[in-house]
């Protein structure tokens, strides 16, 4: 997710870091030093900077000249623009859903057989579901503050069948209301498959989020109840919330007969297979390989601008809301910042798996929200701005951060409730490669300048308790507030990530990043991947690479001793 609606929260935040000695240096590129906040470097650095190739190297000279030059191992590295192979079909689950959306009613349900395996080594003597859409009711009462309070209801799950013996299961919820609990009155075994069966009604709330409808648009995502992820602590159900990336699912497959109203135009997660005609209605058959979760967003009003990148097709919806051209110029910059981000993340970590991808200008607070195959960016940003502003500032911005999710909490799946940097600070990380391999701006950041220890000892930090951005790979859940989230998750984990490219030559850390795909794609990583994998390739002796992680991170990631 891509925040904005906490924009004066942030640059409260933000002013507050400035008037401090904890601004960041950026070297542009004219090899001179300036000061700024991540937040106006994210938005006008891209009209301060322009960059040649004589330029960057310039640069380079400056900033190596600072740090160590470094020499990666780059034995086993993959081949910028590899491909990313699926996992094999029998190791992944598979849902198949008969469901109806009701347009009058607002609601989303139906049918599901959900066929899966125990994937651990303990014997499940119970299921963990997730079931979000009750949260939309009132958080507060279920002893949630997730930020939402609307019309939704409790979802009615009912019919829940064991496949293995028929015998039908009796669900509980605990007081988080979004998670329940289905006892196995036959344990499943290490290894062992079921299919489990259930109905289930959920309300879609009228709210403009990333799950809700709005002026006629059906935002519907985290819908359905979701098997959770097993542990080592046993079933993951961390609390939810409603910033950032909150959930946690495994890889499935889906086959989906979707209903919805007959003009309703439709983009979701998978492919198309075909449409039959109802009384009033149609029925989609969708087909969905290797991803975490199915969503999909209708409207009457949708319109649609098409485009492809190599394999991948790619539609914008947008609707027109009396200002056809302006909406129509987003919808095509947009678009163009779509094939950039396919064609520049592609060549960096490897290259996007899918057929299809969907992005969808629709109602939503946030300035963005991702999901598998499908991204909405919020309808408003960078109306009327012409279409080359579009493409390079909202495709650096927000586009470019949905789109690297696909990577970084879709191919690469985490536990966002508990490791959230892993998705929004790489997230925030592939606006940089978007502005460096579109825009053709580089941005350094001298460890030795940026992260001397007046950054972490400044009084004022030290005085202000709530101000804790340090370490940025904490859980959510221990920041003191959400804006201390926001600045470590996405600010400063994307100018740690930038520090640590900025310690090596030109493309080695997109090719740590590649082999940290490779290594964790399609299934969920941990932090411990990633930083393996970097000591693996750039070693434990990098005296500006440690600088920084010792500056950002907590010790359970410090490199070993050399
Ligand atoms: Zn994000």
């Amino acid at each position: 997710m891509k925040k904005t609606n906490r924009i004066i929260a942030l640059l409260l935040v933000l002013s507050m870091v400035s008037s401090l000695s904890a601004c960041k240096l950026h070297f542009n590129l004219h090899g001179k030093a300036s000061s700024e906040t991540s937040e106006t470097t994210e938005t006008t650095t891209t009209a301060t900077t322009e960059a040649t190739s004589s330029v960057t190297t310039t640069a380079k000279e400056t900033e190596t000249s600072a740090t160590a030059a470094s020499v990666i191992d780059k034995t086993g590295i993959p081949e910028k623009g590899c491909k990313i192979e699926f996992k094999p079909v029998e190791d992944r689950y598979h849902y198949d859903m008969d469901l109806t959306l009701d347009k009058e009613e607002k609601t989303i349900g139906g049918h599901v057989d959900f066929t899966f395996f125990n994937d651990s080594d303990a014997d499940w003597d119970n299921l963990c579901l997730r079931d979000y859409p009750s949260l939309f009711k009132d958080p507060k009462t279920a002893g949630y503050d997730a930020g939402v309070w609307t019309n939704g209801e409790i979802t009615d799950i009912s019919n829940i069948k064991d496949g293995r013996t028929g015998a039908s299961i009796d669900m509980s919820r605990d007081e988080d209301v979004s998670v329940v609990w289905l006892p196995l009155a036959t344990p499943l075994a290490p290894g062992e498959k079921m299919t489990l069966s259930y109905d289930f009604i959920a309300t879609v709330p009228t709210v403009a989020d990333r799950y809700g409808v709005q002026n006629g648009v059906f935002n519907v995502t985290n819908f359905y109840p979701i098997l959770a992820e097993y542990t080592k602590d046993g079933w993951s159900h961390e609390k939810y919330y409603n910033c950032g990336e909150c959930f946690y699912s495994e890889i499935s497959d889906y086959d989906v007969r979707l209903t919805v109203p007959e003009n309703m135009v439709v983009l979701s997660t998978g492919l198309e297979q075909g449409e039959t005609q109802n009384d009033g209605s149609k029925t989609i058959t969708i087909h969905a390989d290797c991803v975490r979760d199915f969503v999909f967003c209708g409207s009457e009003e949708f319109k649609t601008v098409e485009g492809d990148y190599k394999d991948t097709h790619i539609r914008v919806a947008y609707t027109e809301e009396n200002k056809a051209l302006t909406y129509k110029t987003l919808a095509e910059g947009c678009l163009e910042a779509s094939v950039n981000s396919l064609r520049v993340f592609g060549e960096a970590f490897g290259e996007y798996p899918y057929k299809d991808l969907e992005v969808i200008l629709a109602p939503i607070a946030a300035g963005g929200m991702e999901y598998p195959n499908l991204i909405i960016i919020t309808k408003d940003i960078g109306a009327g701005s012409d279409i080359n502003n579009v493409i390079n500032t909202v495709g650096a911005t927000i586009v470019s951060h949905e789109i690297g999710h696909q990577w970084f909490m879709g191919i690469v799946g985490s536990n966002s409730g508990m490791e959230p940097w892993l998705d929004e600070s790489f997230a925030s990380y592939t606006e940089y490669v978007y502005d460096y391999g579109v825009n053709h701006h580089r941005s350094y950041i001298d460890p030795s300048v940026i992260l001397g220890d007046a950054y972490i000892d400044d009084e004022w930090i030290r005085n202000n308790k709530s101000v804790d951005y340090i370490p940025i790979n904490r859980p959510f859940y221990d920041f003191n507030y959400e804006g201390s989230f926001i600045t470590a998750a996405y600010s400063l984990g994307k100018d740690a990530l930038i520090a640590m490219d900025s310690c090596l030559e030109d493309g080695e850390f997109y090719g740590i990043i590649r082999a940290y795909v490779q290594k964790c794609a399609f299934r969920n990583a941990t932090q411990k991947d990633f930083f393996d994998t970097l000591y693996q390739y750039a070693g434990t002796d990098n005296k500006a690479l440690n600088k920084i992680i010792n500056s950002y991170f907590d010790e359970s990631v410090q490199p070993p001793a050399a």
